[in-house]
């Protein structure tokens, strides 16, 4: 087995998994329930994994994996308001200064 990816929570592994569903990929999570452990291991050592039970799938799955990550930074970029150029953070839906809603 290969891990694959490790992420600070299961949420953030969540679209990781999806896409290797999605790709009927196989794999396994580690680390799931361990957290109670930290403070006595590093934290990236707890942190949850996911592992390809395939070695195989390796090169597919780790595409798949930086398509993902590329789509999730894409979602956290800050976008400017079209009416009055402020830059909002990206979970705005309005303008923070002026109040116009976002549009792009
Ligand atoms: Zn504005």
């Amino acid at each position: 087995m290969k891990k694959l990816i490790s992420r600070s929570s299961l949420i953030e592994l969540a679209p990781y998994e999806f896409g290797l569903n999605v790709a009927d990929i196989k794999f396994i999570r580690k680390n799931e329930y361990i957290s109670g452990a930290v403070g006595e291991l590093p934290f990236t050592d707890v942190w949850p994994e996911l592992w390809l039970l395939d070695d195989a799938c390796y090169d597919q799955a780790n595409h798949i994996c930086k398509q993902i990550e590329s789509e999730v930074k894409q979602n956290n970029i800050d976008w400017s308001c079209i009416e009055c150029g402020e830059i909002n953070a990206n979970s705005f839906e309005f303008c923070w200064s002026c109040g116009e809603l976002r549009r792009v």
